[in-house]
């Protein structure tokens, strides 16, 4: 064999979301678009806000073509992390400079990078279930291990005993995920203090860092103007990977940066390892037009009324049917419990309702299903009634 086997593993095998939406495209050409309702993907349904559109348009008249589409700094343009750094020191208090800032092609790989700078083979990260399922390949490819921290019951908050006990000696960093795919729930401020005083409890008893990684590409998609905390304000060995592929639905685009706390015990030198991270795997020099279009966007947000609506629209209703979610705070997921033996015998059953979900067992939660409510409305509407038809072959309904 020729080629590196475990990059062929992955290749060969799809995640189950990316096997739902290919067949989804395959079903639909079949049976027509509207009646096949796709719950799958996390892609956007809400259209980037306007300021983003007119920047993209004003950027390419203004600026000269080495700017809009040569290589920048590999670390990105010093004004645009500069634009970014303010920021965050605006919205947060952090005190933080550009010198803090690395601009990534989005969260992905923003993750990739931090692990890549922080690990050395065997380290292990803790990741809060349900999480991620990328999470795992990041992480791998860091040279880590996975290991997975139970959620409290029901709530899905994080179990603070089952954390503490996974943590050892060879524990190097946590990530934490507010609003959380695929729960959407939001950790609160005492949750998140609870895990910074474990971290620092543990930090010192094994006498080295434990970092805190914050992915955070759904910060800017909550309800109810909900707190979601900023983790620089509670650790100071924490590093956020941000994105704008959904606060300004810009998935395609792939934007987004690396913060890393000034704060920590040698910050510089984290920068640069990330820098060399960066460098390794060929993550140098974020998309140019797309630095420029955050910098000059960088108060603008995607407008979450939809996507609020939907969440009460699908919440509400299959609630009333009788399946069992936890109501999400934020992000554009919902978390159901499966009414059959596993995950998958409820997926394939709502396949034939033409409702199509993710059975979350790569997610770390057995026994759950998510539905990405990132869709139109009218979506939603129509599906209704087979979600009904559903709870009714389950006979959840109650007369
Ligand atoms: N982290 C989480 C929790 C996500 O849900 C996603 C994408 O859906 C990512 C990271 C990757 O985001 P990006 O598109 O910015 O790479």
């Amino acid at each position: 064999m020729s080629y590196n086997k475990s990059a062929y593993t992955l290749g060969s095998k799809r995640s189950v979301i990316r096997e739902i939406f290919e067949y989804s495209k395959a079903r639909k050409a079949a049976i027509g678009y509207d009646k096949v309702f796709d719950f799958s993907l996390g892609n956007p349904s809400v259209e980037p806000p306007e300021e983003v559109t007119e920047a993209i348009l004003s950027l390419t008249k203004e600026l000269k073509p080495t700017l809009l589409h040569g290589y920048t700094s590999a670390q990105g343009d010093a004004a645009v992390r500069k634009a970014v750094a303010d920021n965050i020191k605006n919205r947060f208090g952090v005190d933080i400079s550009a010198d803090y800032i690395y601009m990534t092609c989005g969260a992905a790989a923003s993750l990739s990078i931090v692990l890549k700078a922080l690990f050395d083979q065997g380290d292990e990260c803790i990741v809060f279930a349900p999480f991620f399922t990328e999470y795992s390949v990041f992480i791998a490819n860091a040279g880590g291990k996975i290991v997975v921290s139970e959620p409290e019951n029901k709530t899905f908050q994080i179990d603070l005993a089952d954390f503490t006990n996974r943590i050892t000696e060879k524990t190097k960093a946590v990530i934490i995920n507010s609003p959380n795919n695929p729960s959407g729930v939001v950790y609160t401020e005492e949750t998140v203090r609870n895990v910074c005083e474990i971290l620092k409890r543990k930090s010192r008893e094994f006498g080295h860092e434990i970092y805190l990684i914050s992915d955070e590409p759904y910060r800017e998609l909550v309800y109810n103007g909900i707190f979601v905390p900023y983790i620089m304000n509670y650790y100071d060995s924490s590093i956020v990977c941000y994105s704008y592929s959904k606060s300004l639905s810009l998935p395609g685009e792939r934007i987004g940066y690396i913060a890393v706390n000034p704060k920590m015990h040698e910050s510089a030198e984290i920068y640069l390892a990330v820098c060399g991270a960066g460098r390794s795997l060929g993550y140098v020099c974020a998309p140019a037009l797309f630095q420029q279009v955050v910098a000059r966007c960088i108060d603008v947000k995607v407008k979450i009324s939809p996507y609020k609506e939907n969440r009460d629209l699908l919440y509400n209703n299959l609630t009333d049917f009788g399946f069992e979610c936890v109501k999400p705070d934020g992000a554009f997921y919902l978390f159901v419990k499966s009414p059959d033996v596993d995950a998958v015998s409820f997926y394939e059953k709502a396949k034939k309702y033409e409702l199509l979900i993710v059975p979350c067992d790569d997610f770390g939660v057995k026994g759950y299903v998510r539905i990405a409510y990132c869709v139109d409305k009218k979506t939603i509407v129509d599906s209704l009634p087979y979600f009904r038809k559903l709870a009714e072959d389950y006979k959840l309904i109650k007369q």
